[in-house]
């Protein structure tokens, strides 16, 4: 019977590698992914099938009420440990007190959904809508390609991002890129439908040495100011933020959004569910479909993990493949 780790490819063992990931890691069952292309192969066609806008609910800048319930204990720890399906660990360390949020409001909802890019880059960096603004080096806006079919969301800014304004920076950010290259994408490639015509252009000449062109991914936090000493994040700061990755979505247009790490998982999905009991499916944000799966700062401090992590990256490229084929 055919396994994952038998039907790997020499370039996905290599990317494997690259995410420190064992090949004996990785399950004995069956790999129900691995179909018609093999276990988790990039999708490299389909450039055609870019989905309509998703429809987006209604704003949610009324939902503070309704923000995850996060564990009593404040203190996040980005990639907080987590056992898969059990319960969540309370948190660790300091747990300052939120700071009073300042006089100057954000831009509504509704006008927030309005804006194109440079008018959300400008409204994020002047943002004043909570208490975060007051503690912050610098916003962290997001990076990547403006025009993915991927989208990697994140919790919020850490030290190392809030000194550099971009996310996923630092030992995390190496990991995380190199999942990403383990799924043909990165952060720092193409737009989708550049790297797209190009795979596309590479398979009707035969194919390159070296693999088809990396597809773009565009990379956003829940939050995009650093909460202080890393603590949780509070739902009304969440509620304020929110719009903006809400917008951030409605023009990337993705078609599959990958969740990263507990807190940007419950935020997004609106659940105190822990991670491990909610991978294995997909889920929405947006009308956009959601796949969980853990920080790359804890896969860090969890090494075997990172195995299901991949999994977890198999099911999202099973779930690219279902929204772009016909
Ligand atoms: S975290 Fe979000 S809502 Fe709060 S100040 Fe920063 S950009 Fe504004």
């Amino acid at each position: 019977m055919d396994t994952l780790r038998d039907t790997l490819s020499e370039r996905q063992r290599a990317m494997l590698a690259e995410m420190g990931i064992r090949t004996h890691w990785l399950p004995r069952a069956k790999a129900r992914l691995a179909k018609e292309k093999g276990p988790c192969q990039p999708d490299a066609a389909a450039p055609e099938a870019r989905a309509a806008a998703p429809v987006l609910p209604p704003p949610a800048a009324a939902r503070a009420e309704a923000a995850p319930a996060g564990p009593k204990a404040p203190a996040r720890t980005p990639g907080t440990p987590e056992a898969p399906g059990t319960p969540e660990a309370p948190g660790t360390p300091e747990a300052p007190k939120a700071p009073a949020r300042p006089e100057a409001p954000a831009a509504s909802a509704q006008a927030v959904a309005d804006m194109d890019w440079p008018a959300l880059q400008t409204a994020v960096a002047q943002c004043q809508a909570c208490g975060l603004c007051e503690t912050r080096r610098q916003t962290v806006f997001g990076a990547g390609a403006r025009q993915a079919r991927w989208m990697v969301v994140g919790e919020a800014p850490g030290e190392q991002e809030d000194r550099q304004g971009q996310p996923f920076v630092g030992p995390a950010g190496k990991l995380l890129d190199a999942m990403l290259a383990a799924m043909g994408l990165s952060r720092h490639a193409d737009d989708a439908i550049d790297a797209l015509e190009k795979r596309a252009g590479q398979a009707g000449q035969g194919g390159q040495a070296g693999g088809p062109p990396a597809e773009g991914v565009y990379i956003a936090n829940v939050l995009k100011c650093r909460p202080p000493a890393n603590r949780n994040p509070q739902p009304d700061e969440v509620a304020r933020c929110e719009p903006y990755l809400r917008r951030q979505v409605a023009l990337v247009q993705p078609q599959v959004i990958l969740a990263m790490g507990r807190f940007a998982v419950q935020s997004l999905l609106q659940t105190s569910e822990p991670i491990g009991r909610l991978r294995g499916r997909a889920h929405q944000y947006a009308g956009v479909p959601v796949i969980v799966t853990y920080h790359p700062s804890y896969l860090l401090r969890n090494p075997p993990d990172k195995a299901r992590a991949w999994q977890d990256l198999c099911l999202a490229l099973q779930v690219m493949r279902e929204q772009t084929q016909p």
